[in-house]
């Protein structure tokens, strides 16, 4: 009997088991992860989860009884130490080899540790896996805590906003000038600032992290500040730290195995096949080609690996199926919802379409044509973006800035810009 083995319990992981029986896989599955738990939902951990809002088997991707049900080999608390390509197998860290027809390498990333002096005290969190959320949460105690977030992106707004609502004292330090500056335009990045001052917390750009301090728990962080007019050192008091400063990708199995792997990224084609003819990759571990912009990139995102782990199996099952959807993602803080659509590599010119004051879109023009938008508390111009992405409709920029006129209607019967 053929063997297919996923390594990586995350999204990808997980929507490769299903897919594989979808697209008529009937032969062995085995999926392999070195994490505690069955494949959970991620995003919950820096929003409800943390809030105490869904608990640990609301967070499950699927019970476990549906794995059994899809006879699908579970593998969990288990770490796959190598890859031998050329005999199609992966030895496990306890020394069991396991042989394989196909590999699917789901392997996702880890949080990016912070190397400053003092990082080793205790009460410094980071947060990418259900314990590391679990640790945090032991840690939490329902008096006023004064919390030092360090990293002013995504997940870190994320959490500073459900600790902040839990009633925590948080000051958050972001290295570059702005916050999310390395994924959105300044406007967002003014409105996210804005949104959590007006909130009680104290944000402060252009500040790098020198030191923690501390015997053993952390008890404050010593910055700099990075403009040229301040070059002043700054301490912030702390009882503990969470560290948000993104990802680094899992790629040592591929490298190991002689994959290309570039840009942090294990390279795969549209079919997420790699450059070895058994083995395959989805989700956040990979770089490709990225089929509306043409651009190689690498996206962290839950649609992107479900997306991906569809593909992947439908490229094991024999099919051809690439990855044609539009790139998006989604973030929660406070009220606002903002929904990403495209990606916005290369924008030269921006447009707002402005509802209310929390409500709006900004979208991204490269050249004329619209590549990205980032839709706050607004599903209707989200919904729309993907399809004028997609489509590659073009639209005249004072349409899109004119709230008085349905974007969706103005669609039908728009043809293509190329
Ligand atoms: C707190 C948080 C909030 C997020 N919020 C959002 C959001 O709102 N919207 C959104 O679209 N995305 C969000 N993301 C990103 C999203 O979760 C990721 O894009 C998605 O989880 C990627 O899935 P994956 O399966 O590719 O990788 P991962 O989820 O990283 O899973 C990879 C798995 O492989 C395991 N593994 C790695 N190497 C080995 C090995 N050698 N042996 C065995 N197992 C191994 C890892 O331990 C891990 O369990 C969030 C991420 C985090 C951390």
């Amino acid at each position: 009997m053929a063997r297919c083995i996923i390594i990586g319990g995350g999204h990808a992981g997980a929507q490769a088991c299903i897919s594989l029986r979808k697209e008529g896989w009937t032969d062995e599955i085995v999926l392999i992860s070195d994490e505690h738990s069955l494949p959970y939902h991620r995003p919950p951990l820096s929003k409800n989860y943390l809030l105490g809002q869904v608990d640990e088997k609301g967070l499950l991707i699927r019970p476990e009884q549906a794995y059994q049900k899809d006879n699908i080999t579970l593998k969990l608390r288990t770490r796959v130490a190598r890859i031998e390509p050329a005999l199609q197998s992966v030895v496990l860290q306890n020394g069991e080899r396991l042989s394989y027809e196909h590999l699917l390498l789901c392997t996702g990333s880890r949080a990016r540790r912070i190397t400053c002096s003092g990082n080793e005290l205790s009460n410094i969190f980071y947060i990418k896996t259900l314990k590391d959320i679990e640790q945090l949460a032991a840690r939490l105690s329902t008096n006023k805590q004064r919390i030092v977030m360090v990293g002013g992106g995504y997940i870190g707004l994320e959490t500073a906003a459900v600790l902040n609502k839990m009633g925590h004292q948080i000051t958050l330090l972001e290295q570059a000038p702005r916050l999310l500056a390395r994924v959105t335009a300044p406007f967002i990045s003014e409105f996210y600032q804005q949104l959590h001052q007006q909130h009680g917390v104290e944000v402060h750009t252009n500040t790098q992290v020198l030191a923690f301090t501390g015997e053993q728990n952390v008890t404050g962080v010593r910055c700099k500040a990075l403009t040229q007019s301040d070059t002043a050192e700054q301490y912030f008091n702390a009882d503990l730290v969470i560290v948000g400063i993104g990802a680094e990708i899992n790629t040592e199995l591929a490298e190991q195995a002689g994959l290309l792997v570039e840009q942090n990224g294990i390279v795969v084609n549209e079919l997420c096949q790699t450059t070895d003819k058994n083995i395959y990759a989805a989700g956040d571990c990979t770089i490709g080609i990225e089929h509306h912009s043409g651009i190689a990139t690498r996206i962290e995102s839950v649609p992107n690996a479900l997306a991906q782990a569809k593909t992947a199996a439908a490229t094991i099952c024999g099919k051809h199926q690439a990855v044609t959807s539009v790139p998006w993602f989604w973030s929660d803080q406070y009220d606002c919802k903002i929904q990403i659509a495209g990606l916005n590599h290369g924008y030269d010119n921006t447009v707002l379409r402005q509802h209310s004051s929390s409500s709006f879109s900004l979208w991204y023009l490269k050249q004329g044509r619209i590549i990205a938008a980032d839709c706050i508390n607004t599903a209707k111009d989200f919904m729309a973006a993907k399809k004028i992405i997609d489509k590659k409709i073009s639209l005249p920029i004072d349409v899109i800035g004119n709230t008085d006129i349905d974007l969706i209607k103005q669609l039908s019967g728009r043809s293509q810009a190329i």
